[in-house]
């Protein structure tokens, strides 16, 4: 009679550490794109998201700068990103869905100003 509960039996801990290796596996596709065919980076940053998402786990840091967060494109610099830096922040633009997000630079009154 135990066999309906089976699938249930994973605990939160084991399903989030597996949700983990499956990010790490992921963020490995998203760091070497030149190894792997394009749809598969790209599937891969919508995977990393949902998995992320479902499990209610932080992207890792060091994949937040691997693809854009709005339209999920692996990001290739000089290709379809933009990266300037402005008034001391890094402004990093997608040239797919031309979304602009503005990384570092802490508060607003340490910047320096817009000339
Ligand atoms: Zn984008």
């Amino acid at each position: 009679m135990s066999s309906r509960n089976n699938r249930r039996r994973q605990s939160k801990i084991d399903r989030r550490a597996i949700a983990r290796s499956s990010q790490v596996r992921l963020i490995n596709i998203l760091e070497n794109p030149s190894q792997y065919d394009e749809q598969i980076v790209l599937s891969s940053a919508q995977h990393l998201v949902k998995i992320s998402q479902r499990h209610r786990l932080p992207i890792p840091s060091k994949a937040r700068h691997l693809f854009c967060r709005r339209c999920l494109a692996p990001h290739r610099y000089g290709e379809n990103i933009r990266v300037r830096i402005l008034a001391g922040q890094r402004v990093v633009t997608c040239l797919e869905c031309s979304s602009i997000r503005r990384y570092g630079g802490g508060p607003q009154h340490h910047r320096i100003q817009n000339p």
